[in-house]
């Protein structure tokens, strides 16, 4: 017997119409490349998706083509995800952080056939325009004073002149089948070969619902949400969708991602929720506590992507009174799998243990299931010991990569390549990647913890535990640390750091001090490049 209610799909249009019905004054602000702030309502982004829609049906494409972006966050963008994908076609966000090679190679694997940029990514797209043959248009998304007056790619279009084209606003959202693709997202390679994930209409809205829920994100219309994590990146964690499904307000901060431009704005505006990964806050961080500052109205922010080091979070929490919501995902989960928000129980533990908790990844949220596995593939028990591979599945998370030829999953499950514990209470740790863990004497050693530690210092602005070849322990940590300006840190006053913090075997054998870490197109430390750089380190000392 089947139930009796409206069968609706799910569809990222309706995200969009419920924005413009019922919360159509609300605000949506961004810092522009071209150096202003500019702000509309959700009334407004419907009526311009809307024409950009029928711009883009006039320019050809067809139902399934891929739309490309190169672009920060702001409005225009967002009027892309929305047209784009609306409109039964795919928005396929391309990330400008990495080298122009990869950016081609990209496009060329995702068959493009628009490619919208902002200006400050001209010269990217430009010197790889030429190599890009299923691209049939070029846009700038700009308006017309902004257009450059010499033609640096053949038949450039202006993104305003689009918008402007149709006379008028009019356009019905297709009724498109829920499982239709939606938009499409590479990784960024820290695992080697870019790989595409495909996301569908059905696992972006079921994303968005579960994602703002209260243990979860906890949007509402009360909030002023500011994504610093890029909409190139795993769509900004879902924000500009779950933003406009609670109606709350969007502030883009465009291309100025320094501490002082992030502080301004979210003063200026009343941000209430920034999201964003570790190393940025760094920045801001740094810029308000070095200007005596403080956030007058940010309550929560969301750290994910590597992870949140104690110090970091203790800082945000009991100097400025914001709370750090921890989470996990990856590109190939949309990206959410858990949240670091305590229960109830875990609310009346001590301060310490609270926090202890908090720097866990965090519990599932519906809709993601998990487990840990041994190297046999055995399930390990919840008991916040055993360690051992993360596997998941669920609504959103990837069943098989774009043109991949085989699928990754394993009875069911997608292997993360994180490590990881899970407690009694469902909640999960990742103690390293699979392939940055150290295995010493045969025992395997976790990076992140040996890490957090480090960063707890006072003399350390950014630390990386690696792997470093041993004669007679196999492998052993190593800590590449980058001091803070004008601090004394020596090499002896940091391994002491780590008396009684940490099993004595875990602390490093050396550190060696660099000016900096490289960092991948994400905000990720490249650690295969300190390893490919210190590998030999202990031998060359034995
Ligand atoms: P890539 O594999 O290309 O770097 P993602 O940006 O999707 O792709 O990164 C996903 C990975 O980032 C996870 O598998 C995990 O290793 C790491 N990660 C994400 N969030 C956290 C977190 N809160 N703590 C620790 N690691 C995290």
């Amino acid at each position: 017997m089947l139930g009796q209610m409206m069968q609706q799909p799910l569809l990222i249009s309706s995200l969009l119409q419920h924005a413009e019905r019922h919360h159509g004054a609300q605000a949506v602000v961004s810092r522009r490349v071209e150096g202003d702030v500019h702000r509309y309502t959700y009334r407004d982004l419907a009526s311009r998706s809307r024409r950009l829609a029928k711009a883009l049906a006039a320019l050809g494409v067809q139902p399934g083509e891929r739309v490309g972006t190169v672009a920060w966050n702001g409005y225009r963008h967002l009027e892309l995800y929305y047209a784009v994908s609306g409109s039964g076609t795919v928005l396929h966000t391309l990330n400008p952080r990495l080298h122009a090679d990869q950016v081609a190679w990209i496009a060329e694997h995702a068959q493009d056939r628009v490619l919208c940029f902002d200006k400050t990514f001209l010269p990217l797209v430009a010197s790889v325009a030429s190599r890009l043959p299923t691209v049939r248009h070029f846009v700038l998304m700009a308006d017309k004073a902004h257009m450059p007056a010499d033609e640096p790619i053949p038949g450039l279009l202006c993104y305003e002149d689009l918008i402007d084209g149709p006379g008028d606003d009019h356009f019905d959202w297709p009724r498109l089948d829920e499982d239709t693709a939606s938009s499409l997202c590479y990784t960024s390679g820290t695992t080697g070969h870019p790989k595409g994930v495909l996301y569908s209409h059905r696992s972006t809205v079921l994303h968005t619902l579960a994602s703002s829920l209260p243990d979860a994100l906890n949007l509402s219309a009360r909030d002023t949400v500011l994504p610093v994590v890029p909409m190139f990146h795993v769509n900004a964690w879902g924000l500009p969708y779950s933003a406009c499904m609670v109606g709350a307000k969007l502030v883009f901060p465009g291309p100025a991602l320094d501490g002082k431009s992030l502080h301004d704005l979210f003063e200026a505006e009343g941000v209430t929720l920034a999201a964003g990964v570790p190393t940025v806050w760094q920045g801001l961080l740094a810029h308000v506590s070095g200007n005596g500052l403080t956030f007058s109205t940010m309550r929560r922010t969301i750290i994910g992507g590597s992870a949140c080091p104690p110090a970091m979070m203790n800082t945000f929490e009991d100097t400025y009174g914001v709370q750090v919501i921890h989470a996990w995902g990856m590109t190939e989960l949309s990206p959410i799998g858990t949240v670091g928000v305590l229960k109830a129980h875990q609310q009346q533990l001590p301060l310490p243990e609270q926090r202890a908790l908090q720097a866990k990844q965090g519990r599932s949220v519906f809709g993601v299931d998990m487990k840990i596995v041994d190297e046999d593939g055995q399930e390990l028990p919840w008991d916040g010991q055993a360690s051992g591979e993360l596997l998941v599945r669920g609504h959103w998370v990837l069943a098989q990569y774009h043109q991949g030829e085989q699928s990754p999953l394993v009875d069911g499950w997608f292997p993360t390549g994180d490590v990881a514990t899970i407690d009694a209470d469902g909640f999960m740790n990742i103690t390293d990647r699979a392939k940055d863990v150290i295995k010493s004497g045969g025992e395997w050693i976790g990076s992140i913890d040996i890490e957090n530690i480090a960063m707890a210092h006072p003399g350390v602005a950014m630390a990386a535990c690696i792997a470093a070849k041993h004669p007679k322990w196999d492998e052993r940590p190593l800590l590449v640390v980058v001091p803070r300006a004008n601090a004394e840190v020596s090499r002896e006053a940091l391994l002491g750091f780590f008396d009684g913090k940490i099993a004595k075997w875990w602390t490093p054998d050396d550190v060696v001090f660099v000016d900096a870490i490289p960092l991948g197109a994400t905000g990720k430390m490249l650690k295969h490049r300190l390893r490919e750089q210190f590998e030999h380190h202990l031998l060359a000392k034995a």
